[in-house]
């Protein structure tokens, strides 16, 4: 997702639409401007149907980016940081980067969704009324009507109690209070999730053998959701079998290191060309001052190398390349994630380098413990 493109900044919270969003908002734009609209004003000139169906088309994504605003306001005020906001081809999503911490908070934060939801379609409701009472023409008061259908539309089907709808989020939450355990309540709520998921798919597999080609459309929603809803089932079950389990377990003590004296001569022949290694931690004692990377040597010319030192071309090491001996392996594997990095040079509060710790490592515990059911 990293083709993303930026729309700016709300309350400190990024936004961005995906590329995949552009083919839902001319779907929507299309079916407003050239099917709904000249059947409701045969007589309407079709640009200004087309007209009406952008401004439609308009106010309903910035209804979907309210709905995800609402969720990330109040889960940044529980705590819960939410430092992005994509829009893509099946609505939005707010990322959260921690998972809530008590129920109450998952609840308000999934509720926020669908009240925003049902707020704007009573806003929408009064405006196409009141246009209507001043005894406009239809033409200026369509729109308003079905924005006001089409939130309140939104505002039931994100109920749907499947995980990682907010419907699903509630039931997370009431699961979840009621047992006080997270890691039980997100399967059950992630199970609902993949039921409504196949139900939607179902359903739209009817519709279409009807002759109604909106069933696609539910297809494809069903299908997404179905998905999210089984990787977010795998995420509980790879943080339950990493759970207590901390880096300083699973990593290697042994990190080949260099000196910052080495010359970059004796760095090639007896480290870059031996371990195959794209980079070198470089230490003085136990503390570590940088890296070197092979890109960098490649920078210097080769009748340079006997003369230069790897200190000479060391790299800082930015605090997304290392990690403390004492984190979880899973804010570890997350931590290689995002960066997308396969492994973390383990630094303890002394700076001291003490080992590293690759991701498969963690893959191998994870299949070890799945092996033995344990
Ligand atoms: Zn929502």
């Amino acid at each position: 997702m990293h083709d993303d493109i930026r729309l700016g900044r709300v309350f400190g919270i990024e936004i961005f639409i995906s590329y995949s969003w552009f083919v839902i908002f001319a779907l929507v734009t299309v079916t407003l401007s050239f099917s709904l609209f000249p059947d409701q004003f045969p007589k309407n000139s079709t640009v200004a149907n087309i007209a009406i169906g952008l401004f439609s088309s308009v106010l309903f994504f910035i209804s979907l980016l309210l709905h995800e605003l609402a969720h990330s306001l109040v889960a940044n005020l529980n705590d819960m940081p939410i430092k992005k906001i994509t829009l893509f081809i099946f609505g939005g999503m707010s990322q959260m980067s921690e998972e809530p911490k008590e129920p109450g908070a998952e609840f308000k934060m999934a509720i926020a969704g669908p009240a925003s939801s049902l707020l704007l379609a009573a806003v929408f409701f009064a405006v196409y009324k009141g246009l209507m009472a001043l005894g406009l023409s239809s033409v200026y008061y369509a729109a308003f009507a079905w924005l006001s259908e089409v939130n309140l539309f939104l505002a039931i089907f994100n109920l749907a109690p499947g995980f990682p709808l907010d419907g699903g989020r509630v039931l997370r939450a009431a699961v979840w209070y009621v047992t006080k355990n997270l890691e039980k309540a997100t399967v059950i709520a992630s199970k609902a999730g993949q039921g409504v998921g196949l139900l939607l798919i179902a359903f739209g597999v009817l519709l279409f053998l009807l002759g109604q080609l909106g069933g696609v459309w539910l297809i494809l929603i069903g299908w997404f959701l179905n998905q999210s809803a089984v990787a977010s089932f795998r995420q509980m079950a790879l943080q339950q079998s990493l759970s207590n389990v901390l880096v300083e377990q699973i990593m290697s003590p042994d990190v080949e290191t260099i000196s910052p004296n080495l010359s970059l001569e004796e760095l090639v022949n007896h480290y870059f060309l031996r371990f195959r290694f794209g980079r070198f931690p470089i230490v003085e004692g136990r503390s570590l001052l940088g890296i070197v990377t092979l890109h960098d040597v490649k920078e210097i010319p080769r009748d340079e190398w006997p003369l230069k030192t790897a200190g000479q071309i060391i790299e800082p090491v930015d605090e997304n390349m290392f990690i403390n001996p004492n984190d979880e392996a899973v804010v570890a594997l997350r931590k290689m994630a995002e960066n997308d990095i396969g492994h973390l040079l383990v630094v303890d509060r002394e700076k001291d380098l003490v080992g590293i710790v690759t991701r498969a490592d963690i893959v191998q515990l994870i299949n070890v413990k799945s092996e033995l059911e344990i």
